[in-house]
């Protein structure tokens, strides 16, 4: 439930509703803008008599919410969220590129990606230590050693770094990473969820395989239901019934929905979506026309002897062609 306040009510005014409704157990989540203050009601909203919230001086509506996201609804946050990441951001006026290999494989890759992307315009750096891989034969990433390789890369280029966390237990060796990636498999994986809730990290949550537009949502709001509300949305593609000639299906009318349901920003995979390549270029385009605020694009100096994901994995030059391509159609 949201309560619109009238123009003019005083701080007062507004500390002594949120006592009140605090006292009938529910918690607050408020919004102050510059012409209109919003009070979101979080809980269990029957306890509240809607009509005497109405009735009050200083109330102008009152609003059911029946989305079970509460604090990642733009209906309570009418602006949109920027997630800072060092000097760069997601969500404002940046179009934010993360670039790097699939899985960072030595220094001197990472290292040489970095400095690739960068002159190619990616405004962060990507790279798995840990991987999520289907098989556990093959490569699972180089650990703290892969975070290592990453931050040296940051050190060179300047670049902010993204990583996938798998297990909450390896918190402390995110402490110097911009981004935490949570991955698709991982999406509902609600004890780690809660665990980054408790952090100040930016957060990049992928949406799970299978998972509807509402439970990634809702996965956003176990983050946020912790105290952390620096999130990032990324769209990698869902599974259906035809996996011929894409690995996922590309669901971009998500990102329209999405920025009509939340502040949060949301970002585009088309690597994970499409599992080739070729198909890259055409689909960064599309995501950058339909009003994505970036994209997450994996890059390897030399895609065939790639240890994961070589297939879907841009040449350094092509990512650079990809860059120009995406520039004329950013809406910002
Ligand atoms: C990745 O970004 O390398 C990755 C494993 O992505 P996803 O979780 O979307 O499959
Ligand atoms: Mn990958």
């Amino acid at each position: 439930m949201i309560a619109v306040l009238k123009n003019g009510t005083s701080q007062k005014q507004i500390d002594s509703l949120i006592n009140w409704i605090e006292s009938q157990g529910l918690s607050v989540h408020l919004s102050a803008g510059e012409y209109q203050t919003i009070v979101g009601l979080i809980g269990d909203t029957t306890k509240i008599d809607e009509d005497l919230l109405r009735s009050l001086d200083i109330v102008e509506t009152v609003k059911r919410i029946s989305e079970p996201f509460k604090s990642a609804n733009r209906k309570f946050h009418p602006d949109n969220t920027v997630v800072k990441v060092e000097d760069t951001s997601v969500g404002g006026n940046i179009f934010a590129v993360m670039a790097g290999p699939c899985s960072v494989e030595s220094r001197q890759q990472v290292v040489e990606i970095a400095k690739a992307v960068k002159a190619a315009g990616a405004t962060m750096l990507r790279g798995g230590a840990f991987k999520p891989r289907t098989s556990p034969y093959d490569f699972q990433g180089l650990k703290a050693e892969g975070i290592e390789y990453l931050l040296e890369a940051k050190k060179v280029t300047g670049l902010p770094i993204v990583t996938e966390i798998m297990n909450a237990a390896h918190l402390p060796m995110f402490e110097e990473v911009d981004v935490i990636q949570v991955g698709a498999r991982n999406m509902q994986n609600f004890e780690l969820l809660k665990e980054l809730g408790r952090t100040k990290k930016p957060i990049l949550l992928k949406r799970g395989l299978s998972s509807t537009i509402k439970e990634w949502l809702m996965s956003a709001e176990y983050i946020m239901a912790g105290g952390n509300e620096n999130i990032i949305l990324c769209e990698r593609g869902i599974r259906s019934f035809d996996s011929q000639y894409t690995r996922n299906v590309l669901d971009l009318s998500a990102i329209p929905v999405l920025h009509e349901l939340t502040h949060l920003p949301v970002i585009v995979d088309p690597s994970h979506a499409t599992g080739a390549s070729r198909l890259v270029k055409p689909m960064a385009m599309a995501a950058a026309a339909c009003g994505a605020d970036g994209l997450m694009i994996e890059v390897h100096n030399n895609p065939k002897a790639a240890l994961c994901d070589g297939p879907q994995s841009l040449t350094p030059e092509q990512f650079a062609d990809v860059m120009g391509a995406v520039k004329p159609l950013i809406l910002k």
